[in-house]
């Protein structure tokens, strides 16, 4: 089985390494992966410069462009065919509910989703502190049953474990649908050391809507492994028909 595999933090990042170790009980894991952090840059693709190919060492392959664009020199440049499989991550940090869109480990796995390969991506839930063994290990047999079963055309997983010392403090794997982040007054207006103001998104960290029952969010919250269905199709089928009734 050929595997590839990437992520948003980097080549160097400690959830990639874990990951990719874990992998190669599966078949043969070919690492292609940004050579510096390009977390939240979401599906970004890019096409207004030219793309740099560094191999490390062997299956072991650095690009200076977007999650996204490894995976295109991964598939296109480096193997000779399709991969059986693309895992993004052990993403340092959740990708959870209306964070999605933003996060370059989804993006890498929407990519794969595009090209029509089995797809996931992986992410811990902490923000320092991280234990990415039993991350890896919930990624390897989640990866051995999607290498098996396949997934639907343009159906990737998302899947978030929460941060715990051993694989035995996983309260169970649940299947669930994307939750909300509370998003609260994110910009911040400072003054640069030369008097010109400049503005720094992020501000204070809210937190997710836990309590929805279903939820990603609400599956981590009680320490259970959170695995969601994501499609490429961004289309609410749902209002499409009222939108019908619209006189557009
Ligand atoms: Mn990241």
């Amino acid at each position: 089985m050929l595997i590839l595999v990437s992520n948003d933090d980097g080549i160097g990042a400690a959830g990639l390494q874990a990951l990719a170790a874990a992998l190669a009980y599966l078949g043969r894991v070919v690492v292609v992966a940004p050579d510096r952090e390009r977390s939240a840059v979401g599906h970004a693709l890019t096409l207004h410069r030219p793309l740099r190919l560094t191999e490390l060492r062997p299956d072991w392959y650095a690009v200076d462009g977007t999650p996204t664009d490894c995976v295109h020199l991964g598939v296109h440049g480096i193997l000779d065919r399709l991969p059986d499989l693309l895992v993004a991550g052990i993403n340092h940090g959740p990708n959870l509910g209306d964070d999605l869109t933003y996060s370059g480990t989804v993006g890498v796995a929407l990519e794969g989703a595009l090209f029509g390969i089995p797809s996931l991506a992986v992410s811990l839930v902490a923000r320092e502190g991280f234990h990415f063994g039993p991350a890896a290990e919930v990624a390897r047999e989640l990866a051995a049953q999607v290498a098996e079963r396949g997934l639907p055309d343009g159906t990737l997983l998302n899947v978030n474990v929460p941060n715990v010392a051993r694989l035995d403090d996983l309260r169970g794997i649940r299947t669930t649908r994307q939750g909300r982040r509370r998003f609260g007054s994110g910009v911040e207006r400072k003054t640069d050391p030369r008097g010109r103001g400049y503005y720094w998104i992020g501000g204070e960290e809210l937190g997710y809507v836990a309590e929805d029952p279903g939820t990603d969010v609400e599956a981590v919250a009680h320490g259970r492994v959170s695995v969601t269905p994501v499609r490429t199709d961004l289309t609410d089928h749902g209002f499409l028909e009222a939108l019908r009734g619209w006189a557009l």
